[in-house]
């Protein structure tokens, strides 16, 4: 019986602190990307020095369990010694040449043997930039300019997909963010994920100005959200009658739940995939691909232009078809399945035995756990978590040398390279985490 919780140390974190107040002075919040600022957990972030394996290493010499991965790419843990020797050999070669090379082809035949439904694939430098191309061909397709998404899920941040219509039906889009004119906005269409009503009501009134439906197939930035029984063959089936493009946003899915992403898990082909995060290896890259018809568009084959300096940069490029390569091997998603049910069933168990209501979802190596008793299925539902609860119990693991990401609303991921000790570790930390709140 354990009769009183383990001291927590406190770790020291002032070369963090230091830095971060410097980089305040010359970086919009201290930060490259917003979540890193620690902004929705409060506290301040830790600024990592190195990594191996499944570990971060900070400024201040603490060492963590990551489970954000850099938000997904390093499903082979840190400095895999294969993508390593990859990356330097590649550089060896010069970084960029602005010409074609055999390792775009390479790339874009590993996926388009993964993802059979990207007959032809272009390669560009992020996700954000893969989204952005992909409705642009979509809407020269079509020769429509609206477009539906899902609330609380994300895109990138181009202008257009930084837009939700608030709740119930969408009628006009609005900008979540300053600086997107409501005339871009207004031609994004927002509905509740999951909701095939909303999207046929939509679909009714809007037959013939819809370009595409976009969505992640399993969501995951709203937390992990799955698809509905029947919610991504319906939508197949609603878009394919009404001459809508269907797109699946596979930046964190795509070779993640399984090789060939969440369509070859769900069995349903989109006419247009996109894909970021773990096919760079670590490095920059998207890439958008779909029928021949519709890539066809695409400048210099069409009049669909999209164009970029570093676009299938043979660092990045080299990353990803080692990453591919090792994700190849025979047992790795079992492997990374059975971890991760391991992980959800022991803080499943942690957070019942402390009494503390827990939503969990979960698809592979993709994990949600939100503070509430309710089902989450949408982004309505995913806000009914107790945010400050999970700031708490964030600050607690991160204190225990475990990192999850600094927000409610984002997935915990597995790579290769967590032992079933690191597990074992996390689940006990989250028996003293739990327990504390
Ligand atoms: C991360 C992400 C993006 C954006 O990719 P970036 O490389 O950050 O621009 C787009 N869609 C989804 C689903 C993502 O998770």
């Amino acid at each position: 019986m354990v009769l009183c919780a383990p001291i927590m140390k406190t770790m020291k974190t002032t070369r963090s602190a230091k830095l971060f107040a410097d980089a305040q002075q010359l970086i919009p919040g201290g930060v490259n990307s917003p979540v890193r600022a620690f902004r929705s957990v409060g506290g301040q972030p830790r600024f990592i020095k190195r990594a191996k394996g499944a570990r971060l290493y900070d400024v201040d010499g603490n060492s963590y369990i990551d489970y954000i991965l850099s938000w997904g790419p390093m499903i082979l843990g840190h400095a895999a010694p294969a993508i390593i020797r990859t990356i330097k050999k590649a550089a060896a070669n010069g970084t960029s040449y602005g010409a074609p090379t055999e390792l775009e082809v390479t790339l874009a035949r590993m996926i388009n043997q993964a993802f059979p439904s990207m007959e032809k694939v272009r390669l560009v430098s992020s996700g954000t930039e893969a989204v952005m191309s992909a409705i642009r061909v979509a809407r020269g397709f079509t020769k429509r300019d609206n477009i539906l998404k899902f609330d609380g899920c994300y895109h990138g941040h181009s202008d257009y997909l930084l837009a939700k219509a608030g709740s119930g039906l969408a009628t006009l889009g609005i900008p979540d963010s300053l600086g997107v004119p409501a005339d871009f906005a207004k031609h994004t269409l927002t509905v509740p994920y999951n909701d095939i009503r909303a999207v046929q009501q939509i679909i009714k009134e809007q037959r013939n100005t819809l370009a595409c439906i976009i969505l992640e197939p399993i969501a995951g930035n709203m937390g992990v959200v799955p698809p509905a029984q029947d919610f991504l063959r319906t939508l197949r089936r609603l878009t394919a009658e009404n001459g809508i493009l269907l797109i699946f946003d596979e930046v964190i899915s795509g070779f993640r739940v399984t090789y060939g992403g969440a369509q070859t898990l769900y069995g349903i082909t989109p006419d247009l995939t996109v894909l970021g995060k773990i096919i760079g290896g670590g490095l920059p890259v998207g890439a958008y691909g779909g029928r021949k018809e519709i890539m066809d568009l695409i400048a210099p084959s069409g009049p669909v232009y999209q164009a970029g300096t570093l676009s299938g940069n043979p660092l990045a490029v080299s990353a990803g078809i080692e990453t591919l390569k090792q994700l190849k091997v025979r047992g790795v998603y079992k492997k990374l399945e059975e971890k991760s049910a391991a992980l959800a069933e022991g803080i499943g168990q942690a957070a019942k035995k402390a009494g503390i209501p827990l939503t969990q979802t979960r698809v592979g190596s993709m994990l949600g756990a939100f503070f509430t008793s309710s089902a989450v299925v949408d982004w309505n539902t995913a806000k009914l978590s107790d945010t400050k609860r999970y700031g708490q119990f964030f600050h607690k693991m991160l204190e225990q040398g475990i990192y999850l990401a600094p927000s409610q609303f984002e997935a915990a991921f597995l790579s290769t390279a967590h032992s079933t000790s690191d597990i074992e570790k996390t689940i006990k930390a989250a028996h003293a985490a739990f327990k504390s709140l």
